[in-house]
């Protein structure tokens, strides 16, 4: 599936996230100094605002928190239907990321199902999509 994206914007605070599929790595801000993360990426702590930041690459794994089908043909070089998630990040508590659920009929997503990140790229930004881990 390839859908037209809207293309972030790179800067300092969020090239970490979009770049890293060049890696296989999904890339999320973690705080030097409380631990926790952050998203979406920004360059201080929005738990201590501390701007001891980084962004490190996490598991890539998680489940389906929730999600919704799209029907509708919003662009007419865009194929429906389609799922649009929210997926919690494992080892990653509190960030979730709004994504599509890919590789699988959309009949076959449900609640809570564990899915894996795969990355789509278009002209250098690799957009974090998932497929269906099991
Ligand atoms: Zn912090």
């Amino acid at each position: 599936m390839r859908l037209p994206r809207p293309r972030p914007k790179l800067d300092q605070e969020n090239s970490a996230f979009w770049t890293g599929g060049a890696e296989g790595k999904l890339r999320i801000v973690r705080c030097g100094d409380c631990g926790n993360y952050t998203h979406p990426p920004r360059i201080l702590c929005r738990h201590c605002q501390s701007e001891n930041v980084s962004a490190e690459p996490v598991a890539g794994t998680g489940v389906i928190d929730t999600f919704t089908v799209n029907h509708q043909p919003w662009a007419k070089d865009l194929p429906v239907p389609y799922v649009i998630a929210r997926v919690a990040l494992d080892g990653v508590p509190g960030v979730y990321l709004t994504t599509n659920i890919v590789n699988c009929p959309v009949e076959a997503v449900g609640f809570g199902d564990p899915v894996r990140v795969v990355f789509e790229e278009q002209d250098g930004v690799f957009y974090p999509l998932f497929e269906k881990a099991d």
